[in-house]
């Protein structure tokens, strides 16, 4: 790392990927992150993020269109250096591009130094039981990626009383959901319980159900 006129300039290879790729790589495997033929026209989809130390709010977070491979390399990262939410500007480098989703990470980011890790996945099942969780959501007028989003992501965090960690869904995201944490675990553990509370809602309105055509 260099610094010039306070600014922290962080190098790539400087940087430990080891915890956000092992994340990275279970929330592949639960399939929140990745890319399929049969979903979303073939786009990747997902990504994770982790503050690097000092308050200068840059970032690290996986590159666009990097959802397929199982594990993630040092070229499949980039580090955001400077976003401008209100501008909708984002100042990265690396070898790779970060998506425009980047935004709402940087929202999160700078809305709370206690927040050091996000996860931005897809899940259907989680996203299906908004309602039924009582999750914390964007409006589905709110797209993905926009100063919008920031905007509304920041309103989020402040009306549920968030503090360092939480989850919510953004209903303008087909199956969109964003996990956050002063952790990397903390962060993942939050996405995975609420799949499994998601699971536990579906058995049991399929249980009901059945149990209609029993009586
Ligand atoms: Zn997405």
């Amino acid at each position: 790392m260099t610094e010039t006129e306070g600014v922290i300039k962080y190098q790539l290879q400087d940087i430990d990927i080891t915890e956000i790729n092992a994340w990275r790589s279970i929330m592949h495997r639960l399939a929140v992150i990745g890319q399929s033929r049969d979903k979303y026209a073939g786009y990747g989809y997902g990504n994770i993020s982790q503050r690097l130390s000092g308050n200068s709010g840059q970032f690290l977070i996986s590159g666009t269109q990097t959802g397929r491979p199982e594990s993630l390399t040092r070229k499949d990262y980039c580090i955001i250096e400077h976003a401008d939410l209100e501008a909708n500007e984002i100042t990265s480098r690396g070898p790779c591009k970060p998506s425009s989703e980047a935004l709402t990470h940087t929202a999160l980011y700078q809305r709370d130094p206690a927040i050091e890790n996000a996860i931005h996945g897809h899940c259907p099942e989680i996203w299906r039981q908004t309602a039924a969780l009582a999750l914390p959501h964007s409006a589905e007028n709110v797209p993905y990626g926009t100063p919008e989003m920031a905007e509304a992501v920041q309103s989020l965090l402040q009306m549920h009383g968030f503090r360092q960690s939480g989850l919510f869904t953004m209903l303008g995201h087909e199956d969109g959901v964003m996990a956050f944490a002063d952790t990397m675990a903390a962060a993942g553990r939050e996405m995975i319980d609420c799949l499994a509370q998601a699971l536990v809602i579906a058995q049991r309105c399929k249980a009901n159900y059945n149990s209609r055509f029993i009586i």
